[in-house]
């Protein structure tokens, strides 16, 4: 089985390349005809860099019109390209169609699930790293883990011996929500404080009060709201990974430092969403919101 994969940027890239050196069949769906081009122009090819040595790996490519069926589909946009790059493929997917969603945050995977009915939706949360050092160049920068899971349906796909063979580092798990949720939280308690304190992750060890009570409040959240297990033992998780990554800047911060979009909708805005639709009363987080939208108005950016 093809994996086609949306989105050729960082994590699009570092999939991609893998499979492919791995001899598994890869094919990239670029965004339009002009993003194809580019890419052709380049030779049709991506380059890993991983430990500053260059893999050059040659991946065909095609655009969402293609007629091709699709019956195995990574999508590795940003949670705020989800929903619409999967409607555009909708017409494609075959009747067993499986979709690997890479996005961080909660929203995105809801939201594409409902465009594409018909398809099984696994979701991952990835620890792995990567940025983009120019088009159609990935560098691999963090080494981790993927967490992959279904919520609706504990059994495993039959193509984990692809990631296997990719050398792709993965576990399946019944509780992925469990973990996306962790993932939020520990975003919401760090990546926001961040850009409001212009300061690398170790930064937030002058803040400690500040993250102790959005902790606090966090955890209340998750208990309240179903998830309780992403909630034990938040605080002492956050101040370990603020000491473990304290020469790190946080995404959100590197999202803002460049001007890029962010994905705040899918992080802290949707983690006070849920708050409210369950009438947990979280007044840190909602003040961290509103401080973070200014900030963004303030930068020109945008703030969903
Ligand atoms: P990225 O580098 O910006 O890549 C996203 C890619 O999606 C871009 O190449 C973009 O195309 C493409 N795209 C968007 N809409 C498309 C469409 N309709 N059709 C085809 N291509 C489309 O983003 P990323 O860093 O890989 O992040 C992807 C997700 O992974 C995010 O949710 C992020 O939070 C998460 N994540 C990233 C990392 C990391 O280290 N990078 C780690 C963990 C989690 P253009 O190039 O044409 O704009």
């Amino acid at each position: 089985v093809v994996w086609h994969v949306v989105g050729a940027g960082s994590l699009g890239s570092l999939w991609a390349t893998r499979l492919a050196r791995g001899g598994l069949p890869v094919k990239l769906v670029l965004r339009d005809a002009k993003r194809l081009a580019a890419y052709e122009a380049n030779g049709a090819t991506l380059t890993l860099v991983e430990n500053g040595v260059e893999s050059r790996l040659a991946i065909s490519a095609q655009t969402a019109d293609s007629a091709e069926p699709i019956e195995r589909l990574l999508l590795a946009c940003k949670a705020y390209d989800a929903e619409q790059a999967a409607a555009a493929l909708a017409q494609r997917l075959t009747p067993d169609a499986q979709i690997i969603l890479l996005q961080n945050g909660l929203g995105s995977q809801d939201a594409v699930a409902a465009k594409v009915p018909n398809a099984r939706c696994i979701c991952a949360s990835s620890t792995e790293g990567a940025f983009r050092q120019r088009d159609w160049s990935v560098v691999f920068a963090g080494h981790g883990y993927n967490w992959l899971g279904d919520p609706a349906d504990p059994s495993p796909p039959d193509w984990l011996s692809d990631l296997q063979l990719a050398g792709i580092p993965h576990e399946w798990t019944p509780d992925i929500l469990t973990r996306l949720w962790r993932k939020l939280a520990l975003n919401c308690a760090i990546n926001p404080l961040t850009v409001l304190h212009d300061c690398r992750n170790g930064g937030l060890m002058q803040h400690h009060c500040e993250v102790a009570t959005l902790c606090a409040e966090l955890t209340e959240l998750l208990q309240q709201c179903g998830q309780p297990a992403a909630a034990e033992d938040l605080h002492s998780d956050v101040q370990r990974v603020i000491q473990a990554t304290a020469a790190n800047y946080s995404s959100m911060y590197q999202d803002v430092a460049q001007g890029r979009r962010t994905e705040i909708s899918y992080l802290l805005e949707y983690a006070c969403a849920t708050a409210e639709r369950h009438h947990c009363v979280v007044p840190h987080l909602q003040q961290l919101k509103v401080r973070l939208i200014q900030h963004l108005t303030d930068k020109g950016l945008p703030t969903n």
